[in-house]
């Protein structure tokens, strides 16, 4: 029947709460979700968790898909597209939670709580003094009738507990960490639904899985003692529970919580410093999960049809940030000369001096070979290419002057190669390099002492991509001016 094709089919959720921008531990969870949804020809949904609302960021909503969109991960249903479960908001599905938590009342699962803070506040500082565990002590799972129906009518805020039984075990059978049980005794009555009617994420997340038909619920390992909780909830109901995983945690290389320190950003960040989606993805799926010990270097295609849980690691990944940066050159080497001008160009518009913009793509396509090989970030484009814009190169006239040679050899040098670069049939590069050689050794000069101070004449750098075939791209007239000013500059000298 449909029914059963239905709730065998893989559904799996990213569900994030935006209570600030998603970082690289967020992301990774939704990529293995997708990952699993696209291995499977299963459905990827995404549910904004948004019942805590005091701790609400504006914009992490947005935050968060954007960063899914640039990572080109797409979701089937949720926010944006749709879908037939819809409103994939929680704060937008309170009825049903409140609903549920009626029935979880009626069942005798679950019950009002009229405790205010205040004795709350008392009852964890006496629980403390008396290092007793810590946790709700039930003093309002045991009102009799008569003492709910005061409460009830003095009207003050109340709040619904979950009873956790007294004894037994409850067992979860992880996909990624195997059999993890819980005593049940050492489980509070923790809180299903809010006073001011908003559920806490126990209550919703259950509710709306169970809804939203999920098969699979792949989360943090953060989440991991939520499980049990979850699964009481889920028997209460009469819910069949989905299957489990929790992925490993993300740790700095000194193995402490991943931070600001070890370089990890919110996930957008990345593209503001340059790094490429690709590189960013294919960084993200080695962050607990591997095909082998060797393979780095993977696409999103053979991800997809690679990608098993069974080959998600139980020991925390270790987050590189060297190797990312490494993985984003590899990255930016497979692009084409068009691609990688499109990719570079809104970068040197925001790092390159305004007067020199706009930059035209002609010439773009031109520069872009050269540097190609040694662009590790989008970033470091307008450093790599700043001299091919800029009117006039900067730098200190001394660094014309090479070693073993004086002021004399090197204005001897500027001006044979001026000669030579003017009257040069075409300014190309193998024709420059053979003519300029002859040039060299007629002045009794090695290669690299005159290629050296060519270099600085006509780019003020000690280090360029090879020198010919960056003067063809700078052509005739910017070399022959930059050229005639370092003769200026080593005059004066
Ligand atoms: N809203 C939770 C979070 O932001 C999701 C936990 C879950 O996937 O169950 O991490």
């Amino acid at each position: 029947s449909r029914r059963l094709v239905l709730a065998e089919a893989v559904r799996v959720r990213f569900a994030p709460s935006p209570t600030g921008l998603p970082h690289i531990g967020n992301i990774r969870t939704a990529l293995f979700n997708w990952l699993f949804a696209r291995h499977h020809g299963g459905k990827f949904i995404v549910r904004v968790e948004d019942t805590d609302q005091d701790r609400l960021v504006p914009g992490a909503v947005d935050a968060v898909l954007d960063s899914l969109a640039w990572l080109h991960l797409d979701w089937d249903e949720g926010p944006r597209v749709g879908g037939p479960f819809a409103p994939y908001h929680q704060s937008q599905r309170l009825d049903t939670y409140q609903r549920m938590a009626e029935q979880l009342i009626e069942k005798g699962s679950a019950y009002r709580c009229y405790c205010t803070e205040d004795r709350l506040q008392r009852m964890r500082e006496e629980q403390l003094r008396l290092k007793q565990s810590s946790g709700y002590d039930r003093r309002c799972r045991h009102l009799d009738q008569g003492e709910r129906r005061v409460r009830e009518a003095e009207g003050g805020p109340s709040v619904v507990r979950f009873a956790m039984p007294f004894s037994g075990i409850t067992r979860v059978r992880d996909i990624i960490h195997g059999d993890v049980e819980w005593q049940n005794e050492l489980l509070d009555d923790f809180i299903l639904l809010k006073s001011d009617g908003f559920p806490t994420y126990h209550l919703a997340v259950v509710v709306d899985d169970h809804l939203m038909e999920i098969s699979h619920v792949l989360r943090a390992e953060e989440w991991l003692p939520s499980t049990p909780r979850h699964l009481q909830i889920y028997q209460a109901l009469g819910f069949g529970p989905p299957e489990f995983g929790h992925l490993p945690m993300i740790l700095g290389p000194d193995r402490s919580k991943l931070s600001k320190r070890h370089g990890a950003t919110a996930l957008l960040e990345y593209s503001d410093e340059g790094f490429v989606p690709e590189a960013v993805r294919n960084f993200l799926l080695l962050l607990g999960w591997s095909l082998d010990d060797k393979t780095e270097i993977m696409g999103p295609e053979a991800a997809i049809e690679r990608f098993s849980l069974e080959r998600v690691s139980r020991s925390a990944a270790i987050f590189d940030h060297d190797k990312l940066t490494w993985m984003n050159g590899v990255y930016i080497r497979q692009l084409s000369v068009e691609e990688l001008a499109d990719r570079v160009l809104p970068f040197l518009e925001r790092d390159l001096p305004a007067d020199v913009l706009p930059v035209s793509r002609d010439y773009l396509l031109r520069i872009v070979p050269l540097i190609q090989q040694r662009t590790k970030l989008l970033s470091d484009a307008a450093h790599l290419t700043s001299y091919f814009f800029q009117a006039e190169v900067d730098y200190d006239p001394l660094s014309l002057v090479q070693k073993g040679m004086d002021r004399e050899s090197t204005l001897a040098a500027l001006e044979a190669a001026r000669e030579d670069l003017a009257k040069m049939a075409q300014f190309e590069h193998h024709a420059m390099e053979e003519s300029l050689r002859a040039v060299a050794s007629g002045l009794g000069l090695s290669a690299r002492q005159f290629f050296g101070t060519l270099r600085v004449a006509a780019t003020g750098r000690e280090a360029t991509p090879p020198l010919f075939e960056t003067m063809a791209v700078l052509g005739r007239e910017r070399v022959l001016e930059r050229v005639a000013s370092a003769i200026e500059l080593i005059r004066a000298v």
